[in-house]
């Protein structure tokens, strides 16, 4: 198997606080992997460190086998890492399509030479990505008046905007109502198989991990404690006693 993402000996200390301590996985071609692990184990940490948005004191992250080194969030996002935020990133002020014309607008990395066929094929990116998470009869609503699952579904569509192969979701499904997140989860899943997207993703409800994860890996106060699919994650008495308190 190929890996999209391979992250080695990911380290990122706080002030004395260890919160990731040599993290190392690789996240294969078309694969979903979930991290998991309680509150404060680190997960939100490491994507901020495979998202660029923080920059570890060790260890290396390598997309489709080039080393991310410093590069910044928004040069990843352009080599094909796509990612949500645990708290939202939406323009509130903007109207759907306006959010996602800025995003396509942005990944293509447009210059002088912005034209009327250019803007006729962003907008019809915007309607395809809009329609594949079922937004597009709200196209020209301001976003600010979305319910809070739509705003999530928006999010998605501006992470696909710039074609990423591997996605990564901090907790995506946070603070919805239990169906929802199903739906949600079951949209993703659906839309990174379709466009054959690597997938790591966050979550505390452990039934959506073990419905929608092939591989678990789980994190405590920093340290990877446990690997393995749903069912060898599940059985695991180190992650039963640390995660599951028992
Ligand atoms: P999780 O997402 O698993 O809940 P985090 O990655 O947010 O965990 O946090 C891991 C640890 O690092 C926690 O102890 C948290 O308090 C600490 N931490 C996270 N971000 C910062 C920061 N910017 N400054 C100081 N400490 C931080
Ligand atoms: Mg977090």
């Amino acid at each position: 198997m190929t890996a999209q993402l391979s992250v080695t000996g990911l380290n990122k200390n706080f002030g004395g606080v260890q919160a990731v301590c040599n993290v190392s996985f690789d996240l294969h071609a078309g694969e979903r992997l979930a991290l998991i692990g309680p509150n404060g184990a680190g997960k939100s940490t490491c994507f901020n460190l495979i998202g660029g948005q923080l920059m570890p004191d060790g260890g290396n992250v390598v997309l489709k086998g080039r080393s991310l080194g410093s590069l910044r969030p928004d040069q990843r996002y352009l080599q094909g890492l796509g990612r949500t935020f645990q708290i939202g990133s939406v323009f509130s002020s903007m109207t759907l399509e306006e959010n996602l014309l800025t995003v396509i607008a942005a990944a293509e990395g447009l210059g002088p030479s912005f034209t009327q066929s250019v803007a006729r094929k962003h907008q019809s990116q915007a309607q395809s990505l809009l329609t594949a998470v079922g937004l597009s009869d709200l196209r020209q609503r301001q976003s600010a008046e979305l319910a809070y699952g739509d705003v999530k579904r928006l999010e998605l569509a501006m992470a696909l905007a710039g074609n990423p192969s591997v996605l990564l979701m901090d907790e995506p499904t946070a603070g919805m109502a239990p169906g929802e997140r199903h739906d949600l989860m079951t949209l993703v899943v659906a839309i990174a198989a379709e466009r054959q997207i690597s997938l790591l993703f966050t979550e505390h409800d452990m039934d959506i991990v073990f419905d929608h994860a092939e591989r678990i890996l789980v994190l405590d106060h920093g340290h990877v404690i446990a690997e393995g699919t749903p069912s060898q994650v599940r059985a695991d008495p180190r992650v039963r006693q640390v995660y599951l308190g028992e």
